[in-house]
This record gives C-alpha cells, sequence and structure tokens, in this order.
C-alpha cells in the first residue's frame, strides 16, 4: 500500500504545476544525485531570432531565405519555426515532393525534383558540400541547393530566467553533479553550459549519443540513487524514457515527450524541478 503522505506530495506538486505519474517518481526526486539537461528548449527558450544571413559567393538573398523557408517548411523543430517567421512570403508548397527529419543534424526537402538541405555542419558533411566557417556565438543553419552551398543564418537563442541560479539551487538539494547534453555546436553548447555552471557539457550529439552518453552516467552511479534528464522531447524522447526520472516541460514539449516522462514541468521554468525535489524530501519527512 502507498503511505497517505505520498498522496499529499503528488497534490501538493500538482498545485505548483508539477504533475508527478506516480508515488515512485516521489521517492526517485529524493534520491536524485545527477540531471541531465536537454539546452534547446530546455534551459533556453527554444525561441530563435535570425541576427545574420551570410550568402555564399554569387548567391541572391531571395533566393537563399526561399530555399531555407522551403526546407522548414514542415520542420516542427523550434529553429525551423523561428526561420519561417522571418520569412513570411508565400512558398509553392506543392512542389514539395518529400520531406525528410534528420534528428541532431537538420532537414531535407525534395523541392521540384532538387534537394534542398538546412541543417548543422554535419549534415553539410554528409552530402559532401563545403560550407563556410562562422565566429560568432549562436546556432548556424547552412543552406544548400541542388548540391550548392547558399550560406548560412546565425540564429540566436535565449537563456531562460529560470536556467540562471538554478545549478547552485540544485546543488543546495544535494545534486550531486549537473550535466547538459546538446546537439548543438561546441561552441554555443560551452557557452551557455559556462554562463549556468553545468559541472559537465557533451555538445554535437545525435539522438542516439544522447542515449549512449546516458547509459554511462547510469553505469558509473550508486546503487540506489537515481539520475534525472529533462528535455523538451525534440530529438531527447528516447534518453526521456530511459531516465531514472524522465522529465519534460509541459507547454513547449511535445505531446511524445508527455507521454515519455515520468514528471511534466506545466510551466517552462526549470527551477520548478527545485520545488519539486522540495516537495518530495517533505513529503518523505511526513511519512517517516
Ligand atoms: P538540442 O539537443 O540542443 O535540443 P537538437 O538535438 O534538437 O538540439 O538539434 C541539434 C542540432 O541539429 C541543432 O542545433 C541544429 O544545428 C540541427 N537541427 C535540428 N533540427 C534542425 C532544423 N529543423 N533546421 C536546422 N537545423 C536543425
Ligand atoms: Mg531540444
Amino acid at each position: 500500500s502507498i503511505p497517505l503522505g505520498y498522496f499529499g506530495g503528488i497534490g501538493a506538486a500538482s498545485k505548483e504545476g508539477i504533475l508527478i505519474k506516480g508515488s515512485q517518481y516521489l521517492e526517485a526526486l529524493k534520491n536524485m544525485e545527477t540531471v541531465v539537461f536537454d539546452k534547446t528548449g530546455t534551459l533556453t527558450k527554444g525561441i530563435f531570432q535570425v541576427t545574420q544571413v551570410v550568402l555564399a559567393e554569387g548567391v541572391q538573398k531571395d533566393e537563399f531565405m526561399e530555399c531555407a523557408a522551403l526546407a522548414e517548411s514542415m520542420s516542427n523543430h523550434p529553429i525551423g519555426a523561428s526561420i519561417m517567421k522571418a520569412y513570411n512570403k508565400e512558398l509553392s508548397l506543392h512542389k514539395i515532393e518529400k520531406h525528410t527529419d534528420i534528428g541532431g543534424k537538420g532537414v531535407k526537402v525534395i523541392y521540384d525534383g532538387i534537394e534542398i538541405l538546412a541543417g548543422n555542419h554535419k549534415l553539410m558533411e554528409d552530402a559532401g558540400i563545403k560550407y563556410l566557417d562562422f565566429m560568432d556565438i549562436g546556432t548556424v543553419v547552412h543552406v544548400a541547393s541542388g548540391g550548392k552551398y547558399l550560406g548560412y543564418i546565425l540564429i540566436a537563442d535565449e537563456i531562460k530566467d529560470g536556467s540562471l541560479g538554478l545549478v547552485e539551487d540544485l546543488k543546495s538539494e544535494g545534486i550531486k553533479k549537473t550535466v547538459m547534453f546538446t546537439g548543438d555546436h561546441k561552441n554555443i553548447a560551452d557557452y551557455v553550459a559556462g554562463i549556468l555552471n553545468m559541472d559537465e557539457v557533451k555538445s554535437e550529439l545525435l539522438p542516439q549519443e544522447k542515449v549512449e552518453h546516458f547509459e554511462i552516467l547510469k553505469k558509473d552511479k550508486r546503487s540506489n540513487a537515481t539520475i534525472g534528464f529533462v528535455g523538451d522531447g525534440i530529438n531527447d524522447a528516447p534518453v526521456l524514457a530511459m531516465a531514472d526520472i524522465g522529465i519534460s516541460m509541459g507547454s513547449l514539449g511535445s505531446d511524445a515527450a508527455v507521454e515519455a516522462s515520468d514528471i511534466v514541468l506545466m510551466k517552462d521554468d526549470p527551477k520548478k524541478l527545485v520545488q519539486g525535489i522540495k516537495i518530495a524530501k517533505y513529503t518523505n519527512k511526513i511519512v517517516v
């Protein structure tokens, strides 16, 4: 039987916008020693602004932006949404014959028989396309059409207010290690992890590599300690599902994320996790 206090804990948490799917996760929260965070949409807002467009030689900006928008027109990634917002002209979407999401790399469409790519340097390398290097801090989306490199868009995301001071608050609650996993470029990953004082950062990860790195953390943990993963479900649903405690962000997160997770933070505030841990500890005191 489940001690009454646990129901109290789940109720108290739900009043705070923290949905806990079972009393075992209160116990797991209490024993959590390591927390792994996804970056985009979890620690950062996932609302990108286009800050710069850099064109390859001889490419017109109109042609470039149209290709970028065509590539992103069917993407559900926050990067895609921001590029579509920056491009507010008509598109002949009926000419898109095929659309493929390439997890951790970008998107590909076949448009009127031509392959258009938008994504990071890995996507360009896979297609054997030479791309321009960049210097600035930000997320870069390279664009190519018919095997020809067109240039890149630099987009900037913002760190959430609730991410600042988060590591410090978690440490006061007894969390020993904080880690950031991201598919994004090392430059921006190190920059964000540095601001937030993360203990570890793993960047340029494909969805499968996130799983592999999580498995390594699991092997290293003490027997009754738990590891939590906080993500938005875009390219990280497998890790959410395999974590001792999978924690998703409700309002931005996908339905799949809510489904795959054990705890849902209804507000997009990572600090809600700290509150959840406090409630878990308090609940346990009542039970004992
Ligand atoms: P994170 O782990 O930070 O949440 P993702 O795994 O969702 O990042 O994506 C990793 C990287 O893949 C992005 O930083 C971007 O470079 C590239 N990418 C993913 N989806 C898209 C897209 N729709 N358009 C362009 N690039 C994309
Ligand atoms: Mg993400």
